[in-house]
């Protein structure tokens, strides 16, 4: 039986997960793509990485005739091309393509390209399953992986020899090859087989999330199962093993940390805990006008603006909304243009529209004030200013993060998205399931980050009236948040 080599990798972090891919394919779980569709594909890493070596040949994907891919890659090295993308081969049972392979005097040397920042030790199975293949039909020399350097600050055009790192991995994939026969006989032995007897474990995220794991995880509770314990480091498995599924279950004097015991006493009591003193502190610190303050920000792989870095988070967006102490509540927000960089236009408006004095309230504030301090850094004129904000921020996660406010329904988070729909569980001005296609953080980062490729620009009035929703809820709900907490210790003063 043939295998990629992905499904050997599959194999590698779980016999059970490749053979339920073999012969149960349509057990796995449905990716979400609704908003991939929506776009066409944008720069691709791989691609890019080609330009590191031009001049090569490509070997066409084509996944009804891979005997083709393999027949053109042989002509290829036969008649002498220096370069080769995609050299596809099958040896001994197992098909691999070479993203990029180039000749080396009599040998070849292996290009793996990756799109993260470092080499992972999966790329090292990668490359090492393919230089098995290889060296079974050509002669190697060195085994690479080129991954992305996200020290690179882009500076006019891009620097293709900058923007990538190349790692030269040839020893550690020569100490794998010696594993790698028995790990295929095992995997080919264990396919002919009934289905393996694999329990649930910590494989079944490491190195990737299994795509096999509602059908794997189906007898774990849905809600309140031993998994749903913050803060447990690695303990849930030592109650799983021990046939404790829920929290229900967990004896009492079960070690675990403060935070995860605190999360069991109050799911069995179902008390919300108010520690009024705590909260009334925290509320002392908040000065009017109070700016509720949130940015959007986005990512690219590859920087497409100057002084941008791979991977570096990009704001494009913020909603502020702003209590004044006769209890008016103003909105003001920013979206930024899809086609240029928008952290300069960000700036300027952000300092117009924040007030001169009073509290700047974000929920977890480091991620805001990091997003400021690099504004700085790349806005030297207006960095002062900037920076003069990050002075007034407070965190309204604080009451929560140090359960001054705690609520069974938390199971020990403090997440927005946790805390807002329990302390307002029928308020459907406040429920993001109401929302359009934004509808979480990650949805508005990636909508944006490719929003400049929509295929149906028709579309991008209601894609930016979504993202713009998004945001103006992030700050009305800490607006709400706020007022409940003034509530609760029985302020007056503070306007709904
Ligand atoms: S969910 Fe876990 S046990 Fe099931 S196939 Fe995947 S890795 Fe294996």
């Amino acid at each position: 039986m043939t295998l990629s080599k992905s499904q050997y990798i599959r194999g590698l972090q779980c016999h059970k997960s490749l053979w339920l891919y073999k012969n149960n394919k349509e057990l796995r779980d449905t990716p979400n793509s609704q908003i991939e569709s929506n776009f066409n594909t944008g720069f691709d890493v791989g691609e890019l990485a080609k330009e590191l070596f031009p001049n090569g040949v490509e070997i066409a994907f084509d996944s009804s005739n891979f005997n083709g891919m393999i027949e053109k890659t042989k002509e290829l090295i036969t008649n002498g091309t220096e370069v080769i993308y995609e050299a596809s081969f099958k040896e001994d049972g197992i098909f691999v393509m070479a993203d990029i392979l180039v000749k080396n005097e009599n040998s070849w040397d292996i290009y793996e390209v990756k799109a993260s920042t470092h080499t992972k030790e999966y790329h090292i199975n990668d490359t090492s399953i393919q230089w098995y293949a290889l060296s079974k039909a050509i002669n190697l020399n060195r085994a690479y992986v080129v991954h992305i350097n996200n020290k690179y600050v882009r500076d006019g055009e891009l620097n293709i020899k900058e923007l990538f790192t190349i790692d030269d991995i040839t020893d550690i994939v020569l100490e794998k090859q010696e594993s790698i026969e028995p790990q295929l006989l095992e995997m080919q032995e264990m396919l002919k087989d009934d289905i393996p007897n694999i329990d649930i474990g910590k494989h079944c995220s490491d190195p990737h999330g299994c795509d096999f794991s509602s059908h794997c995880w189906q007898h774990i509770p849905k809600n309140n199962s031993v998994f749903d314990i913050s803060y447990a480091m690695g303990k849930q498995w030592k109650l799983y093993y021990d046939d404790i599924l829920s929290i229900d279950d967990v004896p009492d004097d079960f070690r675990l940390g403060k935070n995860a015991r605190m999360q069991i006493k109050h799911h069995k009591s179902q008390e919300i805990k108010i520690d009024k003193p705590k909260i009334k502190e925290f509320l002392e610190t908040i000065e009017y006008p109070i700016n509720f303050f949130d940015f959007e920000t986005f990512q690219n792989a590859i920087p497409r603006f100057n002084n941008q870095r791979p991977y570096s988070q990009m704001p494009f967006q913020y909603s502020l909304h702003i209590l004044h102490e006769d209890g008016t509540l103003e909105h003001k927000e920013f979206l930024g243009d899809e086609n240029s960089d928008p952290r300069r236009p960000l700036s300027e408006q952000m300092l117009k529209d924040i007030t001169a004095t009073g509290s700047i309230i974000a929920y977890n504030q480091s991620f805001e004030i990091t997003q400021i301090k690099n504004l700085a850094l790349v806005y030297s004129d207006v960095s002062d200013e900037l920076l003069a904000l990050n002075e007034r921020f407070i965190d309204l996660a604080y009451p929560f993060q140090y359960k001054h406010y705690y609520h069974p329904k938390f199971n020990g988070k403090y997440s927005i998205k946790i805390v807002l729909p329990t302390l307002f569980p029928d308020d459907d001005e406040l429920d993001y399931k109401k929302l359009g296609s934004i509808q979480n953080g990650g949805d508005a980062m990636d909508t944006f980050a490719n929003l400049y490729l929509l295929k149906d620009k028709s579309k991008l009035v209601d894609i930016k009236k979504d993202l713009l929703a998004y945001c103006r809820l992030d700050t009305l709900a800490m607006v709400r948040i706020l007022k409940k907490l003034y509530q609760i210790i029985s302020e007056v003063g503070i306007g709904k």
